[in-house]
């Protein structure tokens, strides 16, 4: 009779230990899967994004993680299950239209970053009109990677939104980081094959303020997408180094055509394109024209 019960006894614990391991496998395996929730999201972290897209002021470097704000938190950020939120938003917060893609104001770390820079000390617009985008992007051997932009609140959805449906799609850029990197530079910028926004600038060899300046236009891939005006016939690019991209017949990569995803989203979107434009051509450039 005893040796049943310590048998019975016995049964019970095995039974114990069986459930106990159960539960603890379950946990693991639960674990397993929510990191593998985003495969892009881990991708990105395994390639470079922290140092690609670190900067501060005048000095880019790999190590100046805790001077930006922003960039901390989109690591902190990217941890949480975010839903799409409808619009509108209320300006004074972070909106996120889907995770790793948000919009907020400028706080003083991003001000800091743009001051004197992009941000010219005669700017006319103010810091309150102006947004900071976190996204992720594609590039054209299938790293996504962190990027920033700045633009002005009137087409901060709509950038959102862009930028979101080209990461979706895998639709290539090169790289997303504020001009700021470049000294506001936009040659610089440009040679770097980078695509930027706002950017406190006169249209070149004039004196009329760009869209740009406004933060309501976009320049994407701007090396494979240059300017390019006709004198005498003669076909020539702003820069000499988007020489070999004039002719648009050639295929090369981070090319905008008529007709392609970057197009038609920005269109949609209400934008022109500079590649439609009748005499000179801006490849790169797409405006929306949101003041009289
Ligand atoms: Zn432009």
């Amino acid at each position: 009779m005893i040796r049943k019960y310590k048998l019975l006894f016995l049964f019970f614990i095995l039974l114990l230990l069986i459930t106990g391991f159960f539960t603890f496998y379950l946990n693991i395996i639960n674990k397993d899967e929510n990191s593998k929730e985003h495969p892009k999201a881990d991708q990105s972290l395994s390639n470079n994004v922290i140092s690609e897209n670190i900067t501060s002021g005048n000095s880019i470097t790999d190590e100046t993680l805790s001077i930006s704000a922003n960039t901390d938190d989109v690591f902190e950020a990217s941890s949480n299950t975010v839903s799409k939120i409808t619009y509108p938003y209320t300006d004074n917060q972070r909106f996120y239209y889907q995770e790793h893609f948000y919009i907020e104001p400028l706080n003083e770390a991003t001000i800091k970053r743009i001051q004197g820079l992009s941000y010219k000390d005669d700017c006319t617009v103010p810091f309150k009109e102006l947004r900071y985008l976190s996204l992720y992007y594609v590039t054209n051997d299938q790293k996504v990677k962190t990027g920033e932009l700045i633009c002005n609140q009137a087409i901060a959805e709509d950038l959102i939104e862009i930028f979101y449906e080209l990461y979706q799609n895998n639709y290539p850029i090169e790289q997303i980081s504020l001009i700021d990197k470049y000294q506001a530079d936009d040659d610089l910028s440009c040679i770097a094959n980078n695509t930027s926004c706002f950017n406190f600038r006169k249209i070149a060899n004039s004196d009329t303020l760009s869209n740009h300046a406004f933060g309501l236009a976009v320049d994407i891939n701007p090396l494979y997408n240059p300017y390019v005006s006709t004198s005498n016939g003669v076909m020539t690019a702003s820069l000499s180094e988007s020489l070999p991209y004039i002719d648009r017949a050639i295929d090369f990569p981070y090319k905008i055509e008529k007709d392609d995803l970057c197009y038609q989203l920005f269109l949609e979107h209400g934008f022109t394109w500079g590649g439609d434009w009748k005499n000179s051509k801006d490849y790169q450039h797409f405006e929306k024209k949101v003041r009289n």
